[in-house]
């Protein structure tokens, strides 16, 4: 049996090979980053949080017909999943406006837009993950116009089953990012993770505008309770098992 080599350290998680080259096993870290690395912390429990809520959502997402890079959760940090080809793509789905749309747009905090929003970002941390326009996108080859059709249409339906099922919980799905991959086969599939990491999450019992925050702006906004609110998401999405 080969030990298993680290393939790849990112920000919040370490990937390593399996005995099996199509399966790889993800390791969710409690490090926390914002504003592009600048700003550093931990928030405790957060690997075990993502972990699961991702793990639950993504079968939940195949029961709906998405393909996902999901295969099993070993253990609570622990994801085994389908190796895949990321595409350069981090695809943001907005449904309030909030973060870098309203300090771009002038758009105010909490406006509901009248339809989702799509949006297609160049994944380069070196050059900060940079909003894309078609052209650009085509320009950096980063997926053929099929290709930003095809994750155009997924991310909208993405957005229907996560918005219903968090409406649900008592929770807004306000915006999320997601990661896309190819596997050997040439399939794409719904990669990375679902998380407060990754999701603008507002509380649906609470009016107060920071006190609904459930997400990592707890933590870009030193809002405090940070740990506690990743802990209440996850507590509300299984308790919806
Ligand atoms: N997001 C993410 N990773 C990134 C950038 C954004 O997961 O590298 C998520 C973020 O948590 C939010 C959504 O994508 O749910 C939209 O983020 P936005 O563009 O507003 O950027 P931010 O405010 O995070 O700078």
């Amino acid at each position: 049996m080969a030990s298993p080599q680290a393939l790849y350290e990112g920000k919040a998680k370490i990937i390593y090979t399996t005995d099996n080259a199509q399966v790889l096993r993800a390791y969710y870290k409690d490090d926390a980053t914002a504003f592009n690395a600048q700003k550093r912390g931990n928030i405790a429990g957060k690997g075990e949080v993502n972990c699961t809520m991702s793990s639950y959502l993504f079968q939940k997402l195949e029961a709906a017909g998405i393909a996902t890079h999901w295969h099993a959760q070993p253990s609570p940090r622990e994801m085994l999943v389908r190796a895949v080809k990321i595409v350069p793509l981090e695809v943001v789905v907005r449904n309030i406006a909030a973060g870098s749309l309203c300090q771009q747009t002038g758009i105010p905090l909490g406006t509901v837009l009248e339809k989702p929003l799509v949006e297609f970002y160049y994944k380069d941390d070196a050059l900060g993950d940079p909003l894309l326009t078609p052209g650009r996108i085509q320009l950096l080859a980063a997926a053929t116009p099929e290709q930003v059709e095809e994750l155009t249409q997924l991310s909208l339906s993405i957005n229907q089953h996560l918005g219903q099922f968090f409406r649900e919980c008592g929770i807004t799905l306000v915006d999320f990012k997601l990661e896309y991959g190819v596997d050997a086969e040439g399939k794409l599939l719904l990669a990375d993770e679902i998380s407060p990491d990754t999701c603008r999450l507002w509380d649906d019992s609470e009016s107060d505008p920071e006190r609904r925050v459930m997400d990592k702006d707890r933590f870009r906004k030193d809002l405090g309770q940070v740990e506690e609110a990743y802990q209440r998401v996850l507590e509300r999405v299984l308790a919806h098992c």
